[in-house]
């Protein structure tokens, strides 16, 4: 080897191995017969070699996936728990992604990400979920940011074809981030109650888009612990037994609303739920309703036909499988009809269809859905049980006696002892507060008194110190006073510090919960500087509305600042999860 050559080498070597990475091997035995140059250039070479291959092992281990927004509105917990789902797969498409309710940003927080998605429901008459309205205010308004064509999006809106603003949310939220110049990367997909097909075709066609198959990571493996999967979800229930129904209203009141005790023993597995949470239902149809539909369509019911489930007779379809009520556009279309506005299937099955066949009927009825009802109990008071609070929905449309599925199910078809398909629906946004000294104050007229009997319940079991505070109403005292009994032994006890009851029929002037917040505003606020948390159950479209504006009134008048203030602590208060709510 020249001198010159042996340099070069050196100096090559050096360049390798300067430092020696830590933990770096001796690479040449000691009697490895070698000069000593040489020995300089191999160790040189082989610690280099090391060293890089070290850091590329590294950097495998380290890449980070591609940041990912997912946001999400939801009312029932739908869409949070699809986000749930969808940052798990998204882990495994290359993307790192942490999910949000849209309310926890701002739309100038977007300027500065790349890949958003959202699932929004439309909750009401057209409006966002009460953590989606910040949001969606701030993008709808007029002075809403300018956004980078950086920023790819997609969103997957979540709601129900019966209604007239269907999807609403998703449909204004998919327009305006591209008005404001951020880049759709797939197209919006508007989910309806069956919402799996759709949403997985949303998901495919995202992940599928130039937008993020192009930016995709190295896949994660998810390096957190995975919360428990629930053994038991919507589509694998689990079999409770119906254990007692009693009606809570007296003779003569225009309402039945049924007290409904389900047994969750059995089979050796537990389906556990906290106050605050939703119990899922599977109801069966009443069979008077598959015959009149057999009737006017003129099958027998005996016939064949296919499902996405596999092949079942007409009639068991019907009954088990087929959501017996809702027409939708799809109706029309498999049918070959006009859909009036406000008919049900019977009426369009009545005005006679030509040439349907039973496999057409099935196509184009909407799959049975299960009901969320707020739980009315508390495990610790009623282990092995849970109970439901469950108004009988009956009104007549052109003429004839119409009928709600699900809460006519569990009130009048279904036998004690007979199996009810359940699951529970986690409620991350309707808790009681960790501190058991924090007091409460439950605002919840009607079949919104449901998860506060829960949580009285709860409260009374925990031995919480907290002070509870009750609103309730509904028409007649006499006939009305759900729980009346219960309530009345909690106030006895202490368990219920303060109970404001207001008889919307009883007095020749309505009387109204937001009346009594009103009157006794300065307690409210007394209560409100104490740290108390609100809770509101019941009708979203008035009453809901209402209440919140009682409340925003009694701030301001018994803080003695003005509305802008009074909104900005019902803002703080939001924020800090003293004010939740589960309205329907
Ligand atoms: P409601 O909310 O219908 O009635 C409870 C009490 O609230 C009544 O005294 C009612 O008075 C009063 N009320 C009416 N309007 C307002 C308002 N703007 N602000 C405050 N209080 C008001 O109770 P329900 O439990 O019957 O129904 C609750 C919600 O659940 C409603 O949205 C209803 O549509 C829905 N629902 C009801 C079922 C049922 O059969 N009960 C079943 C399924 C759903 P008044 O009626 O005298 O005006």
């Amino acid at each position: 080897m020249t001198e010159h050559n042996a340099a070069l080498l050196k100096q090559l070597a050096e360049s390798l191995s300067s430092p020696k990475p830590a933990g770096a091997p001796e690479f040449i035995p000691a009697d490895a017969p070698f000069d000593e140059d040489q020995r300089v250039w191999l160790e040189g070479l082989f610690t280099g070699v090391f060293a890089i291959a070290s850091a590329a092992k590294a950097g495998a281990q380290e890449v980070p996936g591609t940041p990912l927004k997912i946001l999400f509105g939801s009312q029932s917990g739908t869409s949070e728990s699809l986000s749930k789902d969808l940052r798990k797969f998204a882990g495994t498409q290359g993307f790192d992604a942490t999910i949000a309710e849209l309310d926890s940003i701002t739309p100038a927080d977007l300027t500065s990400l790349n890949h958003v998605l959202i699932i929004a429901a439309t909750f009401g008459e057209g409006e966002p979920t009460d953590n989606a309205q910040n949001f969606y205010k701030a993008l709808m308004a007029d002075d809403a940011p300018a956004l980078p064509a950086t920023l790819h999006y997609s969103v997957c809106g979540m709601g129900d074809r019966s209604y007239a603003h269907f999807n609403q949310i998703g449909r204004d939220l998919d327009a305006r981030l591209e008005a404001l110049g951020a880049t759709r990367a797939a197209p919006l997909v508007t989910c309806d109650v069956d919402y799996d097909d759709d949403f997985a075709t949303w998901k495919t066609a995202t992940f599928d888009s130039e937008a993020f198959k192009s930016a995709a990571g190295a896949a994660q493996a998810s390096t957190e612990p995975e919360a428990p999967k629930p053994a038991f979800d919507k589509t694998h229930p689990f079999l409770g037994t119906l254990l007692d129904v009693r009606c809570l209203n007296g003779e003569g009141s225009a309402k039945a609303v049924n007290h409904i005790e389900i047994s969750l023993a059995g089979g050796g597995v537990d389906l556990d739920y906290a106050v605050g949470d939703a119990l899922g239902v599977w109801p069966i149809n009443d069979a008077e309703e598959v015959k009149a539909i057999l009737s006017a369509s003129g099958f027998t019911g005996g016939e064949t036909v296919t499902l996405k489930s596999g092949p079942s007779t007409l009639r068991a379809a019907l009954l088990k499988m087929l959501d017996l009520t809702t027409v939708t556009a799809k109706t029309g279309e498999v049918w070959g009809v006009d859909i009036a506005p406000d008919v049900q299937v019977i009426d369009v099955l009545e005005a006679g269809i030509e040439g349907l066949t039973p496999q057409a009927l099935v196509d184009g009825l909407r799959a049975l859905q299960p009901r969320l009802y707020s739980i009315s109990s508390s495990p610790k008071k009623h282990p092995g049980e849970v109970h439901l609070t469950v108004g009988e929905v009956r009104y007549d449309l052109h003429g004839r006696a119409r009928q709600g599925c699900a809460s006519t199910f569990l009130g009048q078809r279904c036998p004690h002892g007979n199996a009810v398909g359940v699951y529970v629906q986690k409620s991350s946004h309707f808790h009681l507060p960790a501190d058991d000294t924090a007091p409460v104050i439950m605002i919840g007229p009607g079949t919104g008194v449901a998860p506060f009997r829960a949580f009285l319940e709860e409260r009374e079991m925990r031995g919480a110190p907290g002070d509870n505070w009750l609103f309730f109403g509904d028409q007649h005292q006499a006939t009305d006073y759900l729980y009346g009994e219960e309530l009345a032994a909690w106030e006895a006890s202490g368990v219920l510090n303060h109970l404001s009851l207001a008889w919307s029929r009883d007095g020749a002037d309505k009387v109204y919960v937001q009346h009594l917040i009103e009157k006794e505003g300065e307690r409210f606020f007394e209560w409100l500087e104490r740290g108390a948390s609100i809770y509101v159950c019941g009708d979203a479209s008035r009453m809901a509305a209402d209440v919140d504006e009682a409340i925003r009134a009694v701030i301001a008048t018994h803080s003695g600042k003005d509305r802008e203030a009074a909104d900005a602590y019902v803002e703080d208060l939001k924020k800090a999860g003293r004010y939740q709510r589960d309205v329907y």
